[in-house]
């Protein structure tokens, strides 16, 4: 039976297709005790389920090639260890069932790890990880991570940490949609970066069927499930008109008077390069430095490989502005190295520009890279902190950047309102802002965004925060200085009219955004931007906000 599910549209377009859930990271089976008698069968059991999960590792590391082969045998190996396995037989011969035997074995075998060197305590995640599979075969449920299928599909998960996400095959997954996460979730800014439709904050997406078949609206925020055929015809005929109008928009972002306003593209990397030059961006407004320290959160990146990649971001911007953010780990983005494992309140504790400052030979080395790989470029280089509170952590970078020698803008992230409170005393250090929405949103309405509930307080035409993005912008203007937006509220076309509006100097979002924003901008003039950015400010929710601004453009 059709019915229609509504969260928040974060990416635009339409995805049909079949439900695939992301499984659950842990999965700790019950201590319950069997009988003796059923300790043979349960052993078979655990023989069979570690045998059939080592052969889909080696097909899958078949399939892979490269460097991923040589880690998922590595895997199947540990899951046929003579030893492991001598001890999973022990427990279960003593009144565990299959999948606590397994369960325990490979827990003290981790504990083993762990304090054994840093190279074996480094292979625990992959330990766990095949711990995590037999264990789900065993309880019959989907397994761990992101899933195995062949056929595209469409995604359902709780939320998607930045870490899973770096695993999706970008060609099977036609769309997103998760439970928790807000508008400016890594979810949504991950669905954007891949330019599939996803819908977040979505009460009862866990409670859709695997291989139900839905169809999902970025835009609008349903998903509907188990469409008809005649709608699900109906939804892609749509979904082509739009995608072909959006197609023929080109050039460089202005309003319909030629009041300019660069359109920049949020990357995490080289692979996402193609999409942001398909789309015509301008340049890069932030380059997300984090991804390339995810692969592996035990150490930093060598200094060659970060050179390598920064040098193809700003080979692919010849003659533009690639602004590159400095590490910005903590909170939802920990790294086993840096951050600390006890905070009690990881958002409001050591992150970002905080980290790197605890740990200076992180952002000498980062720095040193960019400026080996800034070298006989023609390109315009900025390099921005995260998380700046104040003047002094603004003095802190730059003194750190002109250490390293490095020929470029610096400058500071606004996302924390003391910052946009205080952006005159911080643009005396650094030669740019940018405003980064998601954590500003954040910050000024005490509500995590990783909380699908407190999507309201996240929602970024919230008066509070077109007030704070304001503040920053007037300060910069008064400076003679840039203020751009690199947050997610940068991808929304109608309030890319308001920020506009509100003064700020170039707006940087996931790549499929900018056809939306380009047409969005050339409709109107940048006295309507103003008088739609008045009309929001002069809002008491987001949605009057939002209903106001649309009224001023509408010219009702
Ligand atoms: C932001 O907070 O708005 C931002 C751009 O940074 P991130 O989303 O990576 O935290
Ligand atoms: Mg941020």
């Amino acid at each position: 039976m059709e019915k229609t599910l509504r969260g928040v549209g974060v990416s635009h377009g339409v995805a049909i297709g079949q439900v695939r859930h992301m499984g659950t990271a842990v999965l700790e089976p019950p201590a319950t005790q069997i009988p003796t008698e059923d300790a043979p069968r349960e052993q078979a059991r655990a023989q069979a389920a570690v045998e059939a999960v080592a052969a889909d590792l080696i097909a899958r590391g078949n399939l892979a090639g490269g460097e991923a082969q040589a880690v998922l045998e590595a895997q199947a190996l540990m899951a046929q260890d003579p030893e492991l396995m001598a001890d999973v037989s022990r427990r279960i011969a003593v009144g565990s069932s299959a999948e606590r035997g397994v369960y325990d074995a490979f827990a003290a075998y981790r504990a083993l790890l762990a304090s054994a060197g840093e190279y074996l305590a480094g292979r625990v995640a992959d330990l766990d990880d095949v711990r995590n599979r037999i264990v789900a075969r065993l309880l019959g449920v989907p397994m761990p991570g992101v899933p195995d299928s062949d056929e595209p599909y469409v995604l359902f998960a709780r939320d998607l940490a930045p870490a899973d996400t770096a695993l999706l095959d970008p060609t099977l997954v036609l769309g997103f949609v998760t439970e928790e996460g807000g508008p400016t979730s890594h979810s949504a800014i991950l669905a954007r970066a891949m330019g599939v439709p996803a819908v977040v904050a979505l009460p009862g997406a866990s409670d859709v069927a695997e291989g139900t078949v839905v169809a999902v609206d970025g835009s609008s925020g349903d998903v509907l499930v188990e469409p008809s055929t005649e709608k699900q015809d109906e939804l892609r005929r749509i979904a082509a008109e739009r995608k072909a109008a959006l197609a023929a928009s080109s050039g460089p972002g202005a309003t319909s008077d030629g009041h300019r306003m660069p359109l920049l593209a949020n990357v995490g990397g080289p692979a996402d390069l193609p999409a942001a030059l398909e789309a015509g961006a301008e340049g890069v407004g932030l380059f997300r430095t984090e991804f390339l320290f995810l692969d592996d959160s035990a150490k930093a990146p060598t200094e060659e490989k970060q050179v390598e990649a920064y040098r193809k971001v700003l080979e692919a911007f010849p003659e533009g502005r690639v602004v590159v953010r400095v590490l910005d780990a903590g909170a939802d983005k920990p790294l086993d190295f840096l951050t600390p494992a006890d905070e009690p309140n990881p958002a409001l504790g050591v992150r970002g520009l905080r980290t790197l400052l605890e740990h200076p030979e992180v952002l000498r080395t980062q720095l040193r890279a960019l400026a080996t790989a800034v070298e006989g470029l023609p390109v315009h280089l900025e390099v921005m902190a995260p998380m700046v509170a104040d003047r002094k952590d603004a003095k802190d970078f730059a003194e750190a950047c002109r250490e390293a020698g490095l020929s470029a803008k610096f400058g500071a992230m606004v996302e924390i309102p003391s910052a946009a409170l205080r952006a005159r005393s911080i643009l005396q250090e650094v030669e740019f802002l940018s405003l980064g929405t998601n954590d500003l949103a954040q910050y000024a309405f005490a509500a995590d965004r990783q909380v699908g509930a407190l999507a309201r307080l996240q929602d970024p035409w919230q008066p509070a925060l077109l007030d704070l993005i304001a503040f920053a912008a007037e300060a910069a203007q008064a400076e003679g200085k840039s203020c751009g937006v690199c947050g997610e509220a940068a991808s929304d076309p109608l309030l890319a009219v308001v920020l506009t509006g509100l003064g700020v100097t170039s707006l940087s979002m996931g790549a499929a955004s900018i056809p939306y924003v380009r047409t969005a901008l050339a409709k109107y003039t940048l006295a309507q931007c103003r008088r739609a950015a008045e009309a929001a400010r002069a809002a008491d929710s987001a949605e009057e906000a939002r209903a106001a601004a649309q009224q001023v453009l509408s010219g009702e």
